[in-house]
């Protein structure tokens, strides 16, 4: 069980095979397995010691690809930077996992000096780019190309793969272990399923490869033999051009790039028929949202994942089958093959079913732990189970349903209000693009369930309208008692709506109740 495993394979299978496609860069299996050799050589030389932490902060690129290989092949550990943080974020993140050196692209070069007057620690940067390295920087291509390969290291089984962010949607993002052993055992049991990504596919990278919802897709496209096509960050057109123009089978989405995409106007100027699976999935999707995607995608199969980053990250699965079933389409699915699942009450005894309670998985997928921080590490693992934090109930049959981040959730008037599924009904009304739906201070209810609403460009809508929308949905309790409209959401790095950025305006210093 070892990462770089998956290279020696695809060698073996067809050496001269597209591994990356980058624009118009397209490297054969050889070619990158001897890059990443040479480049796990380079890093020996730059003095990485076993175990020691590389970190990468750049949009995606074929030269990502080349990181997450050559690191572990280097016998050194992951440590891929969010590139929304900021340069204090940053420094704090490399400072706490005592990374020294960093790999940077031409995006982020400018972030450096101020990086490292803050953490004078960072020893080496290396530019990720063509030509010459700017003043006091590496070049990545003459590493390249002046190191030699070095045998693959072998790190695997159970030590330390890297450390992965969190998505810091609830607070402070936190470091998660993850070993090798972790990621495997999610992505084998995901491509268990048999419909989760296609063998020698094409699969398309626009989420950040630095969130592990696609480094995981990653690493299950590197199990099944396939082609990894990467675009920088995402943008509709670049999604739409690249699906056509690379044939892209397969593509990792979060909810919020499938409704950009499908309400976008030039989605007829283009031939999506190509793609066959789409892998959805960490945050909440709305039915109208998803029903829009299926139309807009109708060669595709979708399969939904639920997870964390802390389970490496797939712990249920929604397969093709099952989005035919209209009751299930708010289900997060059922446990993937590798995971278990329950929902328990804070004492973490079971709940019955059809009750809501926390969700918790055990299994091989369950992270090492959160880096430098071993009381959390206890609170989340506590049992033997991770602690998803997140409300849910399973069905007889044992599908989950996430009703809500437990930090999410409003109390209004003594009742549990859910906000996903306010935003769900909400989301249905014809003029809504996108919406949230949080709990604000109400002298009278303690909470009031309050709708933030994007309406679609050109379309409108008003308060009694929407109101009344949600009142045929809805009980007459969940229904928004206030709404306001906005441009946009506020959103995290990873395409998830920041509810805190939204509560916090309408709080200020002062505590939720729940
Ligand atoms: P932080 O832990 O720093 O607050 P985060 O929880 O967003 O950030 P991730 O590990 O990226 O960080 O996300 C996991 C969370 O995303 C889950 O706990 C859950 O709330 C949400 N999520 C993931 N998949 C789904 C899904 N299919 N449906 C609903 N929610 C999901
Ligand atoms: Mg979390």
């Amino acid at each position: 069980m070892y990462l770089t495993q998956t290279l020696h394979r695809a060698l073996q299978q067809g050496p001269d095979r597209p591994m990356t496609v980058f624009g118009d860069r397209v490297r054969t299996v050889a070619e990158s397995a001897d890059r990443v050799a040479r480049l796990a050589g380079a890093l020996r030389g730059l003095g990485v010691g076993s175990g020691d932490r590389v970190a990468i902060l750049a949009l995606n690129s074929d030269r990502y690809h080349e990181y997450l290989l050559a690191t572990p092949w280097a016998d050194a550990v992951l440590n891929p930077v969010n590139v929304r943080w900021s340069a204090a974020e940053i420094a704090y993140a490399l400072e706490e996992s005592d990374t020294r050196i960093l790999l940077v692209d031409d995006t982020f070069v400018p972030m450096i000096p101020s990086l490292r007057e803050k953490f004078p620690g960072l020893s080496t940067v290396v530019h990720l780019g063509d030509g010459a390295a700017p003043g006091g920087l590496l070049s990545y291509e003459e590493l390249i190309a002046s190191s030699d390969p070095i045998e693959d290291a072998r790190r695997g089984g159970d030590e330390l793969l890297g450390v992965y962010y969190t998505g810091g949607t609830t607070g402070t993002p936190k470091g998660v272990m993850l070993s090798h052993r972790n990621l495997f055992t999610s992505a084998i049991g995901s491509l268990a399923t048999g419909t989760f990504h296609t063998p020698g596919g094409r699969l398309l990278h626009s989420a950040p490869m630095f969130h592990l919802a696609d480094g995981a897709s990653w690493a299950s496209g590197q199990l099944v033999g396939a082609t990894q096509v990467m675009v920088p960050s995402f943008t509709p057109t670049g999604v739409l051009e690249a699906v056509s123009r690379e044939q892209i089978t397969d593509a990792l989405l979060v909810p919020t790039m499938i409704q950009l995409l499908v309400d976008h106007p030039d989605v007829p100027k283009f031939d999506l028929s190509s793609l066959k699976h789409v892998v959805y999935g960490a945050s909440p999707i709305s039915e109208a949202v998803l029903e829009r995607a299926r139309k807009t995608f109708p060669g595709a199969e979708f399969t939904q994942a639920y997870g964390m980053t802390e389970l490496s990250p797939v712990a249920t699965l929604l397969l093709p089958a099952d989005h035919e079933n209209p009751s299930l389409r708010r289900s997060a699915g059922r446990a993937a093959p590798h995971a278990e699942v329950r929902i328990v009450d804070p004492d973490d005894n079971e709940v019955p079913r059809h009750t809501v309670g926390e969700v918790v998985s055990r299994g091989d997928h369950v992270m090492l732990g959160y880096w430098n921080r071993p009381e959390e590490t206890a609170t989340a693992l506590r049992g033997g189970w991770m602690h998803t934090g997140d409300g849910g109930y399973m069905d007889e049959n044992g599908y989950v349903f996430v009703v809500d981040r437990i930090k999410d959730m409003i109390v209004s008037g003594g009742e549990n209000v859910y906000s996903a599924e306010v935003e769900n009904a909400l989301a249905k009304h014809p003029s809504v693009a996108a919406c949230a739906v949080i709990g604000v201070p109400d002298d009278r209810w303690g909470e009031r369930v309050h709708a933030v609403v994007v309406l679609l460009d050109g379309l409108q809508a008003d308060e009694a309208g929407l109101r009344d929308f949600c009142r045929d949905a809805i009980a007459g309790y969940k229904v928004p008692r206030s709404f306001e409209f906005a441009e946009a959401l506020p959103m995290s790095g990873a395409g998830k709506i920041l509810k805190r950025e939204l509560r916090r305006q309408h709080w200020g210093e002062r505590e939720q109740v729940n």
